[in-house]
C-alpha cells in the first residue's frame, strides 16, 4: 500500500478550524493510505484554541499536530486597521517556520509528502509548497459563490486597479445569480489600508493551487459551480457539508450551562423556539441588545438567545467577545423576569446540538458559512442578520439568489445603524409562524445536504476524485 502524508495549515480561528478539521477527519476515514500533520499557528488575539487542537490530535491516530514557534505579535495599533491584512501578515510571517517544520518533521519520515492543504488566508504558503516541489490545495472555508468573488477580484483589479466604493453600481460576479449591490460586499472590498489588496492577492494565489476544496455541495450552489469552468481556475472540489455533529468548538464553554440549555429545550414544544446566535466574533452594544429584547418580548415567541458583549478592544473582528455577566444592567428593566417562562439567555451555545433539537423552529444568524451549512443540515430556516467578514454577501445569496432564508437585514455591519425592534419582531414571526415557502425549501435542501456526503452523493464522489489526485493517481476531474 502506497502511503502519503498531507500537511494542513489552517487559520487559527474557530470559524476556519471547524470545517478544515472535519475535512481532515473525513479524508482519513475515506482512505487509510493518508496521514495528516497539522501545523498550528498560535493565534495572537483570538480564542484559546489549545483544547480544540488537543481534541483534534486525539480524534485520529493518523493526525499529528505540530505547534509552530510563536512570532512577535503585531503592534496593537494594527488591530484598528484591516483584519484581513493583519491575519494575512501574521500567517505569512510563519513561512520560514512552516518550511522548517516540514523539512525536519515531515519530509524526514518515511511517508512521502503528497502536498500542502492551506486555508484561504494561508495562500502565501503556496510559495513554500513551490519551494518544496509539492502540490498545494486551498481549503476554502466560505462558500463556492464567495470563492467566485475571490477569483473575480484579481480580474477586476487588473482592469480597474482600485478598491470598490460604496456608491459603485451593482457588480456582475459570475458566481452569483443576481448582480451584487455594493451594500453587501465584504468590508475589505472598500479598505484602502491593505485589506482589499491582501484579498486580491489571495484570489490570485488560489489560481496557483492544484485544486480548491470548498465546504459546500453542488445541489446548493449549482450556479457558482457552473461559473468555474473558465480557463485558469483550478478544479474546484465540493467536500461539504463538513459539520462537527457532536464536537465542542470552544474550550471555554460552560458545560453546566450547556446541560441547562439541553434540559430547557427538552420541555419546549416542537419547532417553537427561535435561536439567536452570531458566531465566534458576533457581539452587540447595549442599545442593540435592548432593541432585540423588546422585539423578542413583543413577538411572544419562545427564544434561546446567545448574548455576547463587545470586547473592550472595540469594533475590530479579531477582538473576541465575552459572555455577558451582568444581563440585568444591559437588558430592559424586568425583561428577564417577564420572559422567564418562554426565554433563555446563554453565552457560547452548543450551536450544532441546539440546531439539531426538535424544539428549534428558526435561527436568527449572522450568516457565517459554518452556521449556514449547520442550519441547512438540520432543516432550520434562518433570518439573516450579517455582521462582519463575507456575511452580508452570504445573506444576499441565501435570500435573493437561493430563496433559502428570511430577510431581516442584508446590509447590517457591526457597529452600524440600529436594527429596530419592529424589523426583528417581523422576522422572528415570519420564521416561526406556519409553514412558509422558505421552510419547505430548507427542509428539501436539508435532505440534499445529507445525501451529498454519503456513498453515491455528489460531495462523496468529488472527494474520491480529490483523494486519487492527492495520491498522485491521474484522474480527470468530472464537472460537478
Ligand atoms: N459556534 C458555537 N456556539 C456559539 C457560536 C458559534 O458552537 O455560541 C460555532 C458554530 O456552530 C460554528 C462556528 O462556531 O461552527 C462559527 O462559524 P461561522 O462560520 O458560522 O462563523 P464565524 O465564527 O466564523 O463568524
Amino acid at each position: 500500500m502506497r502511503r502519503s502524508e498531507l500537511v494542513f495549515i489552517p487559520t487559527p480561528g474557530v470559524g476556519h478550524l471547524v470545517s478544515i478539521i472535519e475535512f481532515a477527519k473525513t479524508l482519513l476515514d475515506r482512505d487509510d493510505r493518508l496521514s495528516i500533520t497539522v501545523l498550528v499557528i498560535k493565534p495572537p488575539f483570538a480564542h484559546n484554541l489549545d483544547s480544540l487542537f488537543q481534541s483534534i490530535a486525539a480524534s485520529h491516530t493518523r493526525i499529528k499536530c505540530i505547534h509552530l514557534p510563536q512570532v512577535d505579535p503585531p503592534p496593537e495599533e494594527l488591530l484598528l486597521g484591516s483584519v484581513e491584512k493583519l491575519v494575512t501578515d501574521i500567517i505569512d510571517s510563519h513561512k520560514a517556520h512552516v518550511k522548517e517544520a516540514i523539512l525536519s518533521s515531515v519530509v524526514s519520515n518515511s511517508i512521502p509528502l503528497a502536498g500542502l492543504v492551506v486555508d484561504m488566508f494561508c495562500t502565501g504558503m503556496i510559495d513554500v509548497a513551490h519551494e518544496l516541489g509539492v502540490p498545494s490545495y486551498v481549503f476554502f472555508t466560505c462558500n463556492a459563490a464567495f470563492l467566485g468573488f475571490m477569483l473575480y477580484l484579481p480580474t477586476r483589479h487588473d482592469q480597474l486597479g482600485v478598491e470598490f466604493t460604496e456608491s459603485d453600481p451593482e457588480s456582475v460576479v459570475p458566481s452569483y445569480v443576481n448582480p451584487v449591490p455594493s451594500s453587501v460586499l465584504p468590508g475589505f472590498a472598500f479598505h484602502k489600508e491593505g485589506g482589499y489588496i491582501s484579498m486580491v492577492n489571495h484570489g490570485r494565489k488560489c489560481k496557483e493551487a492544484k485544486g480548491i476544496i470548498v465546504n459546500t455541495f453542488p445541489e446548493l450552489e449549482s450556479h457558482a459551480f457552473s461559473s468555474f469552468l473558465d480557463d485558469g481556475i483550478p478544479p474546484v472540489y465540493a467536500a461539504g457539508p463538513l459539520i462537527n455533529l457532536k464536537g465542542q468548538t470552544n474550550s471555554e464553554a460552560n458545560q453546566a450551562e450547556h446541560d441547562k440549555i439541553r434540559k430547557w429545550l427538552d420541555v419546549q414544544p416542537p419547532s417553537s423556539v427561535v435561536f439567536l446566535c452570531f458566531g465566534s466574533m458576533g457581539s452587540f452594544g447595549a442599545l442593540q441588545l435592548k432593541e432585540t429584547a423588546l422585539a423578542l418580548e413583543r413577538s411572544g415567541h419562545r427564544f434561546l438567545w446567545s448574548v455576547r458583549l463587545a470586547s473592550p478592544l472595540g469594533a475590530n473582528e479579531i477582538a473576541t467577545p465575552s459572555d455577558s455577566q451582568n444581563l440585568e444592567e444591559v437588558l430592559p428593566t424586568g425583561f428577564l423576569e417577564r420572559t422567564r417562562e418562554i426565554g433563555m439567555i446563554c453565552g457560547w451555545a452548543p450551536q450544532v446540538e441546539v440546531l439539531a433539537h426538535k424544539a428549534i423552529g428558526g435561527f436568527v444568524s449572522h450568516c457565517g458559512w459554518n452556521s449556514i451549512v449547520e442550519s441547512l443540515w438540520h432543516g432550520v430556516p434562518i433570518a439573516v442578520w450579517p455582521m462582519y467578514a463575507e456575511q452580508q454577501i452570504n445573506a444576499f445569496q441565501m435570500v435573493r439568489d437561493l430563496g433559502l432564508a428570511v430577510e431581516l437585514k442584508l446590509d447590517y455591519r457591526r457597529g452600524g445603524e440600529l436594527v429596530v425592534a419592529e424589523d426583528i419582531e417581523k422576522a422572528v414571526k415570519c420564521l416561526i409562524d406556519g409553514e412558509s415557502e422558505v421552510r419547505k425549501k430548507v427542509k428539501e435542501m436539508s435532505g440534499k445536504s445529507r445525501n451529498a456526503v454519503v456513498n453515491g452523493g455528489s460531495s462523496y464522489a468529488s472527494l474520491g476524485q480529490l483523494i486519487e489526485i492527492m495520491l498522485g493517481n491521474n484522474v480527470v476531474p468530472t464537472e460537478l
